[in-house]
Formats: C-alpha cells, sequence, structure tokens
C-alpha cells in the first residue's frame, strides 16, 4: 500500500528562480503535467528530484547563488542523481570552465564555455537544430531552439559528451551524466522534450 502512494507522488521540479526566465520553465512544466516549484533559498530545494537552471544573466546569477548559500545544496542533488538541466546562462553556471576569466559557479559539467559567442548579426536567432536523444534508446532528434546572446561550448572534456552541434560545427548542447547544459532556451519555442525527459528521468532518480 505505500509502495502504491510512493508510486503516485509525482517527482517535484525545481526551477532556480532568482532571475531570468523561470516563469516560462514553470510554463512549461505545467503543459507537460509536471509539477513545478521555485526556488530561491537553500530550503526550497528540500524533496526536489530534478532542476532547471533557466537562462538570464549569469554574472547576476552567480552573485545571488553565492550570497544565498545555494551552491553547495545543487551540488549536493547532483551528486545524489538527480537529473539538472541548465539552459543558456545556466549552462554556464554548470561549466567547470569560462572563457575569458570568470571563475566557474558549479562545476558540474566538464566543459568550457564561451558567453555570447554569436556575433551582433546572430545575437538572438531561432533555428531547426539536431540533437541527439537524452534517452538511452534514442536516436537523433531535430528540435526548435531559440538562441538569445547564447554561450557556445568550445569544448567538452573526457566526462562530458557533445549532444547538440549547430551546422557550423559549434557545440550548442552537452552532458555529463545526469547534468545537460544547453546554449539555447526551448522553453520559448514551445519545445517540450527535454523538460519531459528531466521529469522521466526524476521520476527514475527517485524510485533508484
Ligand atoms: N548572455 C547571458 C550571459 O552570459 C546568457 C543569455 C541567456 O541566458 N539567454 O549570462
Amino acid at each position: 500500500m505505500a509502495g502504491a502512494l510512493r508510486r503516485k507522488r509525482q517527482p517535484v521540479i525545481g526551477v532556480m528562480a532568482v532571475q531570468g526566465d523561470f516563469r516560462e520553465h514553470l510554463d512549461t512544466l505545467d503543459a507537460v503535467g509536471a509539477v513545478g516549484r521555485e526556488i530561491r533559498l537553500p530550503a526550497d530545494l528540500d524533496g526536489v528530484d530534478g532542476l532547471i537552471l533557466p537562462g538570464g544573466e549569469s554574472t547576476a546569477m552567480r552573485k545571488l547563488y553565492v550570497r544565498w548559500g545555494l551552491v553547495a545544496p545543487i551540488k549536493a542533488l547532483a551528486t545524489r542523481g538527480a537529473p539538472i538541466l541548465g539552459t543558456c546562462a545556466g549552462a554556464i553556471l554548470l561549466a567547470t570552465k569560462i572563457a575569458d576569466g570568470d571563475e566557474p559557479v558549479l562545476s558540474l559539467l566538464d566543459m568550457e564555455v564561451r558567453r555570447n559567442a554569436f556575433g551582433r548579426q546572430l545575437d538572438s536567432f531561432e533555428t531547426e537544430l539536431k540533437m541527439q536523444s537524452l534517452k538511452a534508446s534514442g536516436g537523433p532528434t531535430t528540435l526548435r531552439a531559440v538562441f538569445i546572446r547564447a554561450p557556445e561550448i568550445l569544448r567538452v572534456g573526457p566526462a562530458a559528451s557533445v549532444v547538440a552541434q549547430l551546422e557550423g560545427g559549434e557545440i550548442v548542447a552537452a552532458r555529463q551524466g545526469n547534468v545537460v547544459g544547453i546554449s539555447f532556451h526551448p522553453e520559448i519555442a514551445g519545445e517540450t522534450r527535454l523538460h519531459r525527459w528531466l521529469v522521466e528521468q526524476a521520476a527514475t532518480a527517485r524510485r533508484g
């Protein structure tokens, strides 16, 4: 009976809500029937099964994460195997290296990123992106991706792998186990598959 009740609890997906476009992520979670929770303080992370780091301004986010003591509990969540999806500024926070001087923040994904890497004319653009499925059984899929003053992933280290590149070869998505960083915004393009993956992973990680 307890087992049956436990199975019924849906995974709770935290969305970092200190700055940036967290509302769009909460709306996307709502659209796929998942339970989202705004995270501002470390205590908000209690009982969270998966986490989204939204896009916005990584310099502002970095300060707030440090000031509010969010770095250690997010790392602990990743260590427990909870899936974490960082989009755009969120991916910058995940990186182990940031080109041109900035100190890394969470260091959860073995990759080097360059902020605002696409030139003026490409400041914002939308494209069909071929991406390796995040599911073990899946092949490549095409998804709609919006880039806004996006970072480029300059290289991935041995612990990580590339999951999407633009036609020019620029890496725009990478993964290290349960941690995924993408340069673009699926939540603005009406793209729900990455959120669905996160929810499925969160359910699996919680059971395991
Ligand atoms: N340019 C921002 C930064 O470097 C990221 C932009 C975004 O999240 N859309 O922090």
